[in-house]
Formats: C-alpha cells, sequence, structure tokens
C-alpha cells in the first residue's frame, strides 16, 4: 500500500482522499482552512462549496446526470454525501449545503487511513511520499501557484480564464452561413461565417451593449487582459470596435459572391467532435438568458442551441494538455497528480469526480474509455488543443460518440446505457457494491 499527500481538501481532494483510505492507501490531506482561506471560503470544513449548492441536472440524459451516475458507481463520497444533504429542487440535485460538508468532513475524520493535517502547502516537494495529489483547486495561494509555475518551466499556468460559447451543429440554419478561413488559409472547413448587414450589425452591438452581466467576486474586478476581453467589453469602446476585432470581416468575402459583409462571426469545430462549434472571440460576462438572446440574433443561429455557455472568471488552472496525460498524472513526473478544478474541468461534480479517478488511476494508470462521461473528463484534459486550452463542464461534445447517426434522444439513451454499462463491468473494489442500489435510486 502507497504512502500519498493530497494538497487541498474541497471537493476534489476529499473525493481522492476517501476513495483513496478505501483502497488501503495512507493517505496525508493537507488543508490550510482556517489556518489560511481564500477569497470565496468562509468556513473550515472539507469539501465546502463557495457559490451555488447544486450539482446541476440529475437526468440521467444530461451529461453530468451520467456523470454523477458513474461516479456513484465507482463509490464516490461527495455524490453519497450529496444524495444524504439533498433538498428538494425538481430535476437539480440541490443539497443543504452545511449539512452536506459537514458529511464529508465526519467521514473523512473518521476514516483511519487519512490524516488530515491543516496549514498552507508552498512546495511540490514529494518528501517520502509515494505520489503526489494537488487539488487545491481555482483558488490556489500564491506561494503553491508560484511553486506550480516553477514545476511547469513557467509554461502553461493561468490564473483566469476566458470561455466562449458552443453551439451544437445541428442547431444551425447552414442556408445562412457559409465555409471559409481567413485569406483561404487552413482547411476550407475549419471555420463557419456568419455574415451581418450594417443593419443587423448596429442592431447587435446595442443588444450586446444593454445586456444584463454576471456581477464579477471582489477578487476578480482586476481580470480583463487586452488580448481576451470579453465581447462586451470590446463592444463598449466604440461602434466599429468589434468590427477590427472578433467580428473582421477582411479576408471572409463570400465565396459565391466575392462580396465582403459588413461584419461576420466565425464559429469554429470545436476539435473533440465535428458536433459543436465555438463562436470565436465571444468570450463573455452576460448571463445565460442574455447570451441566448443576442447569440440568436446571429444570422444562421436563430434556433441554436447551447452546449456550453460563456464565462470568463477567476480560475487557476493548468494547461492540461500540455502537462497531463489522461490519466491526470503529470508528463514530467508519474508520481505527481493534479486533481480537480486546477486540470482544466469546471464545476463541483467534474472537479469531485477527477479526484475520483486520481485514486482509481494511482492503481491503475489505464484511462478509463472516452465514451463514458469520466473517461470523458481525461480525454478534455488530455486531448484538447494546447493552444486553445479552456476549461470545460462535461458537455456530450466531450463524450466520445460510439453509436453514430440516431435520433438524439435515442442516441442519448443508448450513449447513457453504453457509459453505464462499461462502468459497471470495472473492476472497483468491493466497497463500490455497496452503492450500487444507490445508484440506481439516482437512475
Ligand atoms: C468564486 C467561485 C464560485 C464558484 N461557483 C461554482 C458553482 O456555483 N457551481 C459549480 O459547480 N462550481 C463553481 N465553482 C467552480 C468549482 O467547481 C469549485 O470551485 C470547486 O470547489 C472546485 O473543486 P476543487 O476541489 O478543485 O477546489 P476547491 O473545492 O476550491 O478545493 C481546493 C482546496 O485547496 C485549498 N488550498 C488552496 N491552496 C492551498 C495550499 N497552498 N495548501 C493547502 N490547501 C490549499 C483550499 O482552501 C480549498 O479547500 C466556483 C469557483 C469559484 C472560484
Amino acid at each position: 500500500m502507497a504512502n500519498i499527500r493530497i494538497i487541498g481538501a474541497g471537493l476534489a481532494g476529499s473525493e481522492c482522499a476517501f476513495a483513496l483510505a478505501q483502497r488501503g492507501h495512507k493517505v496525508e490531506l493537507c488543508e490550510m482552512r482556517p489556518v489560511k482561506s481564500t477569497p470565496a471560503h468562509a468556513t473550515s470544513n472539507l469539501a465546502e462549496l463557495v457559490c451555488s449548492n447544486s450539482f446541476r441536472s440529475s437526468s440521467p440524459t444530461n451529461a453530468v446526470g451520467l456523470l454523477k451516475k458513474e461516479m456513484l458507481l465507482l463509490g464516490s463520497l461527495v455524490i453519497r454525501c450529496g444524495e444524504e444533504a439533498r433538498v428538494p429542487a425538481g430535476d437539480a440535485f440541490a443539497v443543504d449545503r452545511d449539512r452536506f460538508s459537514a458529511a464529508i468532513t465526519r467521514a473523512i475524520e473518521n476514516e483511519p487511513n487519512i490524516t488530515v493535517r491543516r496549514g498552507e502547502v508552498t512546495s511540490l516537494d514529494r518528501g517520502e511520499f509515494d505520489f503526489l495529489v494537488v487539488a487545491t483547486g481555482p483558488l490556489t495561494s500564491d506561494p503553491l501557484f508560484d511553486a506550480i509555475n516553477e514545476f511547469l518551466g513557467r509554461d502553461g499556468l493561468y490564473f483566469y480564464d476566458a470561455i466562449a460559447p458552443i453551439v451544437s451543429a445541428d442547431s444551425l440554419d447552414l442556408s445562412k452561413l457559409y465555409w471559409k478561413s481567413r485569406y483561404g488559409k487552413g482547411t476550407a472547413t475549419d471555420y463557419l461565417n456568419a455574415p451581418m448587414t450594417r443593419e443587423q450589425y448596429e442592431a447587435f452591438v446595442a443588444a450586446l451593449l444593454s445586456a444584463e452581466l454576471f456581477a464579477p467576486h471582489d477578487f476578480e474586478q482586476a481580470v480583463h487582459f487586452e488580448g481576451c476581453l470579453p465581447v462586451e467589453e470590446i463592444a463598449s469602446r466604440g461602434i466599429e470596435t468589434l468590427r477590427y476585432g472578433p467580428m473582421k470581416p477582411v479576408g471572409l468575402e463570400h465565396p459565391e459572391t466575392g462580396m465582403r459583409p459588413h461584419a461576420v462571426v466565425q464559429l469554429r469545430k470545436e476539435d473533440l467532435s465535428d458536433e459543436y462549434f465555438n463562436l470565436v472571440g465571444f468570450q463573455t460576462k452576460m448571463r445565460v438568458p442574455e447570451q441566448k438572446r443576442v447569440i440568436q440574433m446571429i444570422p444562421g443561429l436563430e434556433n441554436v442551441s447551447f452546449a456550453r455557455f460563456g464565462s470568463m472568471h477567476r480560475n487557476t488552472f493548468i494547461n492540461g494538455p500540455k502537462h497531463l496525460r489522461p490519466t491526470f498524472q503529470t508528463k514530467r513526473d508519474d508520481r505527481i497528480f493534479f486533481a480537480g478544478q486546477i486540470t482544466g474541468v469546471e464545476g463541483y461534480v467534474e472537479s469531485a469526480a477527477v479526484g475520483l479517478l486520481v485514486a482509481r488511476y494511482i492503481d491503475d494508470p489505464t484511462p478509463l474509455p472516452y465514451h463514458t462521461a469520466l473517461g470523458a473528463l481525461g480525454r478534455h484534459v488530455a486531448e484538447s488543443s494546447p493552444d486553445r486550452y479552456q476549461p470545460s463542464n462535461v458537455t456530450w461534445a466531450l463524450i466520445e460518440d460510439v453509436i453514430g447517426r440516431a435520433r438524439k434522444i435515442d442516441k442519448r439513451e443508448k450513449q447513457v446505457a453504453r457509459a453505464i454499462e462499461t462502468i459497471e463491468s470495472l473492476d472497483c473494489g468491493g466497497y463500490a457494491a455497496a452503492f450500487k442500489s444507490a445508484a440506481k435510486a439516482l437512475a
């Protein structure tokens, strides 16, 4: 049995520690709170939920619903305590946050194989431990941020994210769009273009300027960089500014008419699937209903459905494809793993899921198949384009399609059945069997 140090007892660190302890390993779980806190945490509880109290949809045909089911099958402490603390919220899996993190804290503190050490860790030195797991989350403390930066060769550690919306290809009106890369460079089918007339452009800018935005947390006020401004911020700098930025029409003349549109929105294929496109340069702080309203004004996107909404916030994360394997081991040292949001997944459930995966991969570094929601997280982290890497929730865009063409609802049901069958067939240690009935209840 191994000796493992985990830094950070949030969603990922707690999940990982518990799963390792159940497998008989000895774990030192280091948490800096309450000795030192983050700008968002308010208690000394382990696995504190810093904002909403929701684990999102519990519908099994929703990607995060599937992820929770898979986690439960593998014995997830987070989902089990979530069930215990669950409060009514329709389709959403919402929890009483105090009961939830108290239950996690109790389970960890009662686990003889885990020692909880309170205090900030400032180095990635593995010392006498066989493995090190870094699970310090989006608000990793500054000294450790510097240590991680050094470890990664000062290349590929970020402290904020800027996410553009992703839309599904089958909801686009292709009759209004055309394929073209700027100046004809690259492959002809890399980009779809949505051309706008002057009137459409001006109405669009007006809608952007009137859209309601997310209020940033105090510690996020200074997060904008000139190279990556929110689209509404660019629009606020003048009516023409977007036409010289992400909506520049130059080099995008219509392939049939040769006419240059007044402005263009470019949609780029997501690299993990041909089924989804992201809106280039459209990182945004607009609230979700506003993103729908404004983006549906773009010609060809009137009925668009969103696989992921845009966002921008303070977020420490590493460039996964550059530095991590699909097992979340670092390429530099197989015995140092990253887990949770810092790997470039997004959300409470996804962060905990990576903790669970890392516990498994410490024993058996064989990545789970990419057609499972759990395996898809490793796929995202290790196989996305390193040049455009941004954090992501689990979505169907990340989960490998092994079903092929079918009606969407039938397809999802088949994908779910296939993923569950795969997870159920895994050797996951005796303790997981205890949770199978709970998993059925969640279904
Ligand atoms: C302000 C904010 C709001 C968010 N809201 C939501 C939301 O509503 N819904 C959602 O799904 N996701 C949300 N997220 C995203 C994310 O899913 C959560 O932050 C989630 O808690 C991440 O899990 P984690 O285990 O990776 O990190 P965390 O849960 O943050 O755990 C990391 C732990 O590491 C500790 N730590 C940090 N540095 C050190 C150090 N040097 N030494 C020792 N310990 C250290 C921290 O104190 C913390 O306990 C939010 C993120 C932020 C920043």
